[in-house]
């Protein structure tokens, strides 16, 4: 069994909650340390009882609220070495609470299976997670700038996916960015757009490992994406002949429900 939520997912904060009902763990965390606590709170979950941080990369968004969280609620943090020598925010986490992982060796946090791939993005070392218990695993796969053959293998037997829908290609032309930042975006070490995130759904359905369940579109941008076209581009990926997950959208401004994996 594993148990998950969103408690946040945009260009400004990044944070979820993955479970086997014993483990509780956080990946990344994006959010202040007391919005992290109040969410945790709304899907029934002790921030005291977090055993496990676990940060993708060392970008704003994904760590604003670790170093407090962990200082708070004395929880264990897990990254890569270039990801914390990188991150200015995470520089005073006592280095009791930190764990490294070398990237792509898989790791153990009691019964959950945690795997971690590399992801193009423009970060020092930056990872996506799949985290499995049993035959059930989840994957979530956020700030890359194009799918790679890696990343297929590692999330085709997915049941839950959390899947970067960044941007919508129009939207991100009209939006009031400077043309730098567009390029930087759209790039291959940028984010993923509503159609890269459609083919990968493609793909993935189309495969006979697939087995997701639900599915849910993240990192939506606020300024050049909208929840129901990051919806509409997965739900039109996927493979008309499977019977359809369901389909929801991180937000920024409110958690997700619990949802489980049986
Ligand atoms: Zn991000
Ligand atoms: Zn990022």
């Amino acid at each position: 069994m594993i148990e998950f939520a969103v408690l946040a997912s945009g260009s400004k904060a990044n944070c979820c909650y993955v479970s086997d009902g014993t483990t509780r763990l956080l990946v990344d965390c994006g959010l202040s340390a007391k919005q992290i606590a109040l969410r945790l709170e709304s899907i029934g979950v002790e921030a005291d009882s977090i055993d496990g941080i676990l940060i993708s990369h060392e970008h704003e968004d994904h760590v604003r609220g670790a170093r407090v969280f962990i200082k708070r609620h004395n929880t264990k943090m897990y990254c890569n070495r270039p990801t914390l020598a990188r991150a200015k925010q995470l520089a005073e986490v006592p280095r009791e609470n930190i764990n490294f992982f070398d990237t792509g060796m898989p790791f153990l946090l009691g019964a959950l299976q945690i795997d971690h791939f590399s992801v193009d993005h423009d970060a020092a070392d930056p990872v996506a997670f799949s985290i499995s218990m049993g035959d059930k695993k989840i994957s979530i796969v956020t700030d890359l700038g194009q799918a790679t053959s890696l990343m297929y293998a590692k999330i085709k037997d997915s049941n839950a996916l959390v899947l970067e829908t960044n941007h919508d290609h129009d939207l991100l032309v009209e939006a009031p960015y400077p043309w730098e930042l567009k390029q930087r975006i759209k790039s291959r070490k940028g984010h993923l757009s509503n159609d890269s995130a459609k083919e990968i759904m493609r793909r993935l359905s189309s495969s006979e490992d697939c087995r997701v369940e639900v599915a849910i579109a993240a990192h939506i941008s606020e300024n050049s994406n909208t929840e129901e076209l990051a919806l509409a581009a997965l739900r039109e990926g996927w493979d008309a002949k499977k019977s359809s997950p369901q389909f929801l959208a991180g937000s920024v401004k409110y958690a997700s429900e619990l949802m489980c994996l049986r």
